[in-house]
């Protein structure tokens, strides 16, 4: 306030001036208006001053100025240097945030808000082909083709990584994961499991190679006991009861070595040939005959509330209501209601329930029930037959069928296992194709 009324002071004065000298002339009005007229050349001279400086000579001192113009240009000096200090304190904070992402082995891809390249590191460059030279600015879909990307990219959830082999070498596999950060950027990381992969498939074709070497002489074995056992009246009692049981443990061997065949089949095989329309209501009708030839004592009942058809493979789905089934029968004492239910749900999509009034599970198992060997009580499970792999196989083949399986269940209120498939996995009732 103080320099606005000094620079008002300074051309009052000079107008005061120029009347003056104008009025001793003979021409008071040429003297005032010679009065502001070198007033306002002053305030030219100073705005140019300030133009050159900031356009020719920004780092220097700013020009030497008095009263308002003075603080004016100690102020823009003093902001300019703070500007310049933060400006570098980023620029540092930058490189050695690419220094360390230059260092990682994984790829780092930042990306814009429109998907477009922005940096990457050396890592992406060997992995994903991306070249400095042409690439930068160019959308990320452009460079990384493959269809499944696309959809990932597009969808916009990121909870899940993505593997897929690498676009210049289709030895290498990658898993990809994409972060959403600032004002709608991505940075995209690629991370090489090819060792990891090799490692894993290596693990599943051990599993499947045993399970198969075993099969046979598993079979020569009951085939024998079978023909010993038709004798047992002949054999002293004591080797009777041993063949009996060795009999029970080589069907629960079979049984065991049938399910880790399943299962590494659901893990290796691609799946989705024999996909077709099924009609849920019949399969459901004979999985509840199957269910009461092992145990007469229960009332199972089928209800089928959805009309749709499912899409998908009998066989699959088939072994997977099964298992439920025989599960339900299994855990559940004589007498048990048990509902089969195909059911529309609120969102179009649709589900397959196995529900029982059994003793049920606490919930503290549910959540790793579908692991494989996991038994809430593993006396009973092998009692009643059971290899520990039923719910694996269950959540394997729904993944399959882009299902999901949901667990309900507490302590002598039964227990329920839902089934859940999308809509994309469903036809309206109609002839089966
Ligand atoms: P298993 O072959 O041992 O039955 P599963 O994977 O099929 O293995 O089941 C895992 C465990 O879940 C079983 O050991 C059993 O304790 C529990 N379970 C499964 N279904 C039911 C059910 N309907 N009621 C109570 N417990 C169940």
């Amino acid at each position: 306030m103080r320099l606005w009324s000094r620079e008002l002071w300074r051309i009052a004065w000079l107008a005061t001036l120029g009347v003056c000298l104008g009025w001793l002339l003979g021409a008071p009005g040429l003297g005032l208006a010679a009065g502001l007229s070198a007033c306002l050349f002053y305030h030219l001279r100073q705005l140019l001053a300030l133009y050159q400086w900031l356009t020719l000579h920004p780092h220097d001192e700013p020009p030497a100025a008095r009263g308002m113009w003075g603080e004016l240009l100690d102020r823009l000096y003093r902001y300019q240097k703070s500007q310049r200090i933060t400006q570098s304190r980023l620029r540092a904070t930058l490189a050695r945030i690419q220094e360390s992402s230059e260092a990682m082995r994984d790829s780092v891809v930042m990306l814009d808000r429109h998907g477009d390249l922005e940096w990457w590191n050396s890592a992406a460059t060997e992995m994903l082909g991306l070249q400095a030279a042409h690439d930068r600015g160019q959308h990320i879909t452009n460079l990384l083709r493959d269809p499944r990307f696309i959809s990932y990219f597009n969808a916009c959830e990121y909870g899940e990584p993505l593997t897929l082999t690498s676009p210049i070498d289709e030895r290498r596999i990658l898993q990809y994961q994409i972060t959403l950060y600032g004002d709608d950027e991505r940075l995209v990381m690629a991370r090489d499991i090819t060792r990891l992969h090799r490692l894993e498939q290596m693990r599943r074709d051990f599993v499947a190679n045993v399970s198969h070497e075993l099969r046979t002489p598993l079979t020569v074995l009951s085939g024998y006991l079978e023909t010993y056992s038709d004798l047992a009246d002949q054999l002293p009692p004591r080797l009777g009861r041993g063949i009996g049981q060795m009999q029970e443990q080589t069907q629960r061997m079979q049984n065991l070595v049938n399910d880790l065949l399943l299962l590494s089949r659901l893990e290796i095989d691609q799946g989705g040939q024999d996909h077709q329309s099924l009609d849920v209501g019949s399969m459901l009708e004979s999985i509840r005959r199957d269910a009461l030839a092992l145990s007469h004592q229960h009332n199972v009942k089928v209800v089928v509330e959805c009309d749709a058809q499912l899409v998908g493979s009998e066989q699959e789905i088939r072994s997977a209501i099964s298992n439920l089934a025989y599960n339900a029968v299994r855990y559940t004492p004589a007498g048990s209601h048990i509902t089969l239910r195909w059911a529309a749900m609120a969102n179009g999509s649709a589900c397959i329930e196995v529900d029982d009034d059994g003793e049920g599970i606490d919930p503290v198992h549910i959540p790793r029930l579908t692991e494989r060997f996991y038994r809430v009580d593993k006396g009973r499970s092998t009692a009643t037959g059971g290899t520990g792999l039923g719910l694996a196989i269950v959540k394997h083949v729904l993944l399959r069928h882009d299902a999901q399986l949901q667990i309900e269940s507490h302590p002598g209120e039964g227990a329920l296992f839902r089934c859940i498939f999308p809509v994309s996995r469903l036809l309206p009732a109609g002839p089966s194709h």
